[in-house]
């Protein structure tokens, strides 16, 4: 029997207006394991009216900024509580290695606390105006109906980085999952009800970006959308929010440059890189999915990287032992085979893999040899756009200013890997590197505490850190004359 689930409006589930459900996939044996309502437009009207009426609701909107707080600390302890739980369903609909969702589930809470710290020390400001007799102060206030729209690499901790600030800013929210990996949102849910909040200020609607993402991104009463995802979608969504003219943050794809410099540690290096590309399948939008060598050492690092990637155990991702997991849907798995041959027809080296992998601990799964492709040059495919899977494209640089060269040039900029033992070379192209996120001997490190977010094509606007509050924040100012009698009306104060 496959686990059925609903809706989840105003803190009730809700059967989808149509009655119909579709399946989620467990992607590692290729086969459906749970089934979910296929929401509507009726749907996203009910959970987005739902949300309005919580938002201006006293049950909400009465609680004050520490008592927000407080109930964020409180779903924080709930999530730590049942985070083996979310971990192994996240595993389960997404494919991902458990070890790698288990330590994502387990972190969340993390961005709970912070901004249950942040809400009630979210000031505004007194203005000594330049006009004597007046008083002028701001305040900072909710949007209101926040549309979260997610993907399902990572689906709970791309949801806690919008859910922990919307909250800890006084708004309300309808999420959309990804229709491939929606099952821990609607688990999750359930404890934002225990954790107190009233209901109506999280809602989920389950089902496909068209139907119901589409319909959020144009409801009226919905003020601001934060989506992650891909570039297309993004760019419809923004279309689409700008016709409303909706506030938007953005989190979307990257090509990212994982530079090593002949000074490198390249013990470090090695392991930086495939940690880069490899750990996620690739599946991952900060993927150092392109390695830049230095010439002078060029065959003598890719061939270790090629030795190491090599050995990676593939297989049941639920397995902790297991390094390389499979492609989380089917259309990815096609795709990410479709860059492989657009690859060898373009004239790169395949020097590891290069194929669908058909060793038999990995089933029935969507698995995708580990690849790496060497004589890759800039303006081949596989070099400037992103493939979301495990492949990684090779291309040599002659000096720092190369490397800036060809690592810039692409149309994103969400993150960069440096490897050198140089701090001025490191500070250097730190401050040179077009994106969001450079890391210097290391790879894919996050924190609550740093603002995430894309250059160029890769995003407008950050998650993560202090200043992203005012993302699901607006400023009011207030002017109090305290002079007795109005001067003369005709003339602008
Ligand atoms: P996707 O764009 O296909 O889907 C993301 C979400 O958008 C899903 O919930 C989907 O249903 C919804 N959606 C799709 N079309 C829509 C539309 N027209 N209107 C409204 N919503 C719509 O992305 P995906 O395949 O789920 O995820 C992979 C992509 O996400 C990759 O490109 C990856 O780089 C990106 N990503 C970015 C970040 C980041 O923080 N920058 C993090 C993870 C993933």
């Amino acid at each position: 029997m496959m686990q059925q689930y609903d809706l989840y409006v105003d803190g009730q589930a809700r059967v989808a207006a149509t009655g119909e459900r579709f399946e989620s996939f467990d992607p590692f044996r290729g086969k459906p394991w749970a089934l979910l309502g296929r929401g509507g437009p009726d749907d996203v009207n009910a959970a987005v009216d739902a949300a309005h009426r919580a938002f201006h609701d006293p049950a909400w909107r009465g609680i004050n900024a520490t008592g927000r707080g407080r109930l964020l600390s409180q779903l924080g302890d709930l999530i730590a509580e049942n985070a083996e739980r979310l971990g192994r369903i996240e595993t389960r609909d997404n494919g991902k290695l458990l070890a790698e969702m288990l330590a994502q589930v387990r972190y969340i809470p993390q961005w709970f606390y912070y901004y249950a710290g942040l809400a009630d020390k979210i000031e505004g400001s007194v203005i000594p105006v330049d006009k004597p007799k007046m008083f002028t102060f701001t305040q900072h206030e909710p949007l209101g109906v926040v549309a979260m729209i997610t993907p399902w690499n990572s689906p709970l901790l791309l949801a806690a980085w919008k859910m922990a600030p919307a909250l800890a800013a006084g708004n309300t929210i309808v999420w959309k999952p990804s229709e491939f990996a929606s099952v821990s949102a609607l688990e999750f849910v359930t404890l934002v009800e225990r954790a107190g909040f009233p209901p109506g200020v999280v809602n989920v609607v389950t089902g496909f970006g068209p139907e119901v993402g589409e319909t959020l991104v144009t409801h009226p009463k919905v003020a601001k959308i934060a989506f992650t995802g891909g570039e297309r979608s993004g760019q419809r969504v923004y279309e689409l929010a700008a016709r409303g003219l909706k506030r938007v943050t953005l989190e979307l794809g990257g090509k990212s440059p994982n530079i090593v410099f002949a000074d490198a540690n390249l013990d470090n290096a090695v392991k930086g890189v495939i940690s880069g590309i490899f750990a996620a399948s690739g599946q991952t939008c900060i993927a150092g999915s392109r390695l830049l060598v230095q010439r002078s050492i060029h065959n003598e690092f890719v061939d270790r990287v090629v030795t190491f990637a090599a050995t990676a155990r593939m297989g049941d991702p639920s397995d902790l032992a297991t390094q390389v997991g499979p492609v989380t849907t089917r259309p990815q798995y096609e795709r990410v085979l479709d860059f492989i041959e657009s690859a060898k027809r373009e004239g790169a080296r395949c020097l590891l893999g290069g194929g669908p992998a058909t060793r038999p601990e990995c089933g029935e799964g969507w698995f995708v040899e580990p690849t790496i492709f060497g004589d890759v040059t800039p303006a081949m495919r596989i070099a400037r756009e992103e493939v979301f899977g495990p492949v990684l494209a090779v291309l040599p640089f002659d000096d720092d200013d190369d490397a800036v060269r060809i690592g810039c040039d692409i149309p994103y900029g969400l993150a960069a890997g440096v490897w050198t033992e140089n701090i001025g070379r490191a500070l250097s192209m730190a401050k040179r590197l077009e994106a969001g996120t450079v890391w210097v001997n290391t790879y894919r490190a996050v924190s609550y505490m740093v603002p995430f977010g894309g250059y160029k094509r890769s995003g407008i606007g950050r998650e993560s850190g202090q200043d992203m509050i005012h993302e699901y924040l607006q400023t009011k100012s207030v002017w109090i004359d305290t002079e007795s009698e109005v001067p003369n009306p005709f003339v602008m104060r």
